[in-house]
């Protein structure tokens, strides 16, 4: 496929067409363009295509490139782990922090927040979730959560948004499946600990696996690759 456009074009079809298999409605997904390692010319590129959502991993780099693009009318989401030494710089740059992954981070940004009045409004963040349990991932596991979520529920300052996955690497995307399905379960059944909060994203589905994510429930999908074409190692 030869440009952004394009591919954009084509991820939109894929989009509707898994929506229509999981009996969903396109307009509750949001797509998350994922820039990492891309330059801020592409990113103009693709929010002039009308794409709204974009997200970076390192605090670092998107500490060069979200101010480039202070002009823009978009939504910047941390997907990558958050260092505790770079919360205030993430707080400054995000607009949501998909990767609170312990109650210790939750608390950090709960501090901060009440700390310093430039965040006046509570700060939205995910918690992310290791449902497969691999030793490489950060995350909660789903026995951590359910302990550690009413605690988690009261901090000042922090709006639970949901829950966030990142899925391993398969060669057959339908063995992801249950762990999409496992996290939209963990959702429902944590629903009544977060009632005070709009509890209700699965943010879960990259490049290889979103059109099995949102015929399981996903209302985020992080899609670098797909949009951009593959990246070069930073
Ligand atoms: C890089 C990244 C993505 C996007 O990956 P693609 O396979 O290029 O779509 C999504 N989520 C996270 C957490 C990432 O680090």
């Amino acid at each position: 496929m030869a440009n952004v456009a394009e591919r954009i074009a084509h991820v939109q079809g894929r989009i509707a067409a898994a929506c229509g298999r999981g009996g969903r409605d396109p307009a509750t997904v949001t797509l998350v363009a994922v820039t990492k390692t891309f330059p801020v010319s592409l990113i103009r590129e693709a929010a002039s295509l009308g794409l709204r959502h974009f997200g970076e991993n390192r605090v670092q780099e998107a500490r060069d490139k979200i101010p480039q693009c202070a002009d823009l009318d978009v939504e910047w989401h941390l997907i990558g782990s958050l260092q505790s030494n770079k919360t205030n710089l993430a707080l400054q740059l995000f607009d949501v922090i998909h990767s609170v992954h312990s109650r210790e981070l939750a608390e950090q940004i709960s501090a901060r927040v009440q700390r310093r009045s430039q965040y006046a409004d509570a700060v939205s963040v995910l918690l992310e979730v290791n449902v497969s349990r691999e030793r490489s991932k950060h995350g909660f596991s789903p026995e951590e959560l359910r302990h550690e979520a009413l605690s988690i529920a009261r901090l000042p300052g922090v709006t639970i948004r949901g829950l966030m996955t990142v899925a391993p690497v398969v060669s057959d995307v339908e063995e992801i499946r249950p762990v999409f399905r496992s996290l939209r379960h963990l959702l429902e059944e944590l629903k009544p600990v977060f009632q005070a909060h709009p509890f209700r994203d699965l943010s879960m589905g990259m490049s290889q696996d979103f059109e099995v994510a949102l015929e399981e429930g996903a209302t985020l999908i992080r899609l670098g690759t797909a949009l951009f074409g593959p990246r070069q190692l930073p």
